[in-house]
């Protein structure tokens, strides 16, 4: 008799989406006349920039070509998509990335999800709360945590709570972990990291000897020229870091699917013996006998994020969701509401006003105004008085929800 992992039988029910969707229906079904603005999603809106576009309509006809017909990729990404990263994203600011060490995969969600296959299961995991959902259910599914509590936290994860009082930066752990999940900017708070803080967590995780997994998806978003955007612009990174990044938020590829992970040669973890082991060597091993690389024609139109003409279209697209972002958190802020992030990152961290738990607050924004939003509890407990509003949207959505709120709303 086939068996299965039980480790998914302790997954708490995808629960947030489809109860946001449950609530949104049965509004809309009651108010038919309503028109709803979604203002909860963490999908682009904006259509692909033209340089890449034009990129994989040049390499489709390169597809047509027996002289430039490209079958089976190197599992690791074309070396110029890999080459221009290297130069563009990591040496131009200073950090020490070679291409060799860029895995191009087709997401980030997939690599922080396949990167346990490497990973012992006996290492001691921390993760911020509210977090990005993935990193604690995969976890799950390859079984490192125990059930779920009456605050939804599974047993055997650390978790580190990012509110206001802290900035919405974790406080470096007292005890001792082994792998670590950083996301800066961040989703769902919008907050970001400044050099000392992770400093401060490169220090404690070489000290440790632990491995921090830096998922920096919104990296485009950094405005401020002091923050830095990747991990490797810390001073010993290499030896405890790997960096996880993705073309989905900065130039619209959420479905056209390519990113990348960095994996830097001589980062080390423990072997049962006590020998230590390379990563790269791991992760360029799991990746050649799972993974068969992302298309030819994807990586052209990733290539092309890099040309004159994409970096000009990448910061207007950019520049287009933060000014959303700027309109939400003003008619926010003027309506009386605290707010946070959106100043670096698409994602605007809403305080839920007078004590409202975030279902509350979700319930009262529908009805009064018809916009929707996603309640910061479903991100995790220490997300509970918080609201995540998302600046991917059209700019009449969002002068439109902001005006109903400026209108309607009342704390
Ligand atoms: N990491 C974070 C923090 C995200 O919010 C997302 C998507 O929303 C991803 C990774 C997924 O990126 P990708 O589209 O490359 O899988």
């Amino acid at each position: 008799m086939a068996t299965i992992n039980n480790n998914y039988l302790k997954l708490k029910a995808g629960y947030l989406f489809p109860e946001i969707a449950r609530r949104v229906n049965a509004f809309a079904a009651a108010h038919p006349d309503a028109k709803i603005i979604r203002l909860g999603i963490g999908d682009v809106t904006e259509p692909l920039p033209s340089a890449c576009r034009d990129a994989m309509i040049q390499a489709i006809a390169d597809m047509g070509n027996r002289d430039t017909f490209k079958g089976y990729g190197p599992e690791q990404g074309y070396a110029w998509l890999r080459e221009k990263i290297a130069a563009h994203d990591f040496q131009a600011r200073g950090c020490d990335v070679d291409a060799s060490e860029i895995f191009i995969s087709d997401g980030s969600k997939c690599d922080c999800g396949n990167i346990l296959d490497i990973f012992g299961d006996d290492n001691a995991i921390a993760v911020t709360d509210p977090v990005y959902p993935v990193y604690v259910d995969t976890n799950v599914m390859a079984g490192h945590t125990g059930d779920t509590n009456e605050r939804g936290e599974y047993g055997g994860l650390v978790y580190l709570p990012i509110t206001a009082d802290n900035n919405f930066t974790a406080e470096i752990p007292s005890q001792k972990v082994d792998l670590i999940y950083l996301c800066f900017p961040n989703n769902p708070t919008g907050a970001t990291a400044t050099k000392e803080h992770l400093k401060a967590w490169v220090d404690y995780a070489r000290a440790h000897g632990s491995i921090i997994f830096f998922d920096t998806a919104y990296e485009a978003f950094i405005t401020d020229p002091n923050l830095p955007h990747s991990i490797y612009e810390i001073e010993g990174a290499r030896d405890c870091a790997i960096e996880f990044r993705s073309f989905s938020k900065n130039a619209g590829f959420t479905g056209t699917r390519c990113a990348f992970t960095v994996v830097p040669k001589k980062l080390t973890a423990k072997a049962a013996d006590g020998s230590d082991v390379e990563l790269w060597n791991l992760w360029n091993r799991r990746q050649s006998t799972k993974f068969n690389g992302v298309s030819y024609i994807v990586q052209r139109g990733a290539e092309a994020v890099y040309s004159e003409a994409g970096q000009v279209q990448v910061k207007e697209l950019i520049g287009f969701y933060m000014e959303n972002a700027r309109i939400i958190r003003e008619k926010l802020t003027a309506a009386g509401i605290a707010v946070y992030g959106g100043v670096n990152a698409p994602y605007v961290w809403v305080k839920t006003p007078n004590g409202l738990s975030s279902w509350d607050f979700f319930d009262k924004l529908l009805s009064s105004c018809n916009v929707v939003g996603t309640p910061g509890s479903g991100f995790g407990a220490a997300g509970e008085g918080y609201f995540r509003i998302s600046a991917f949207n059209s700019r009449e959505n969002v002068e439109e929800a902001m005006q109903r709120i400026a209108d309607k709303f009342t704390v």
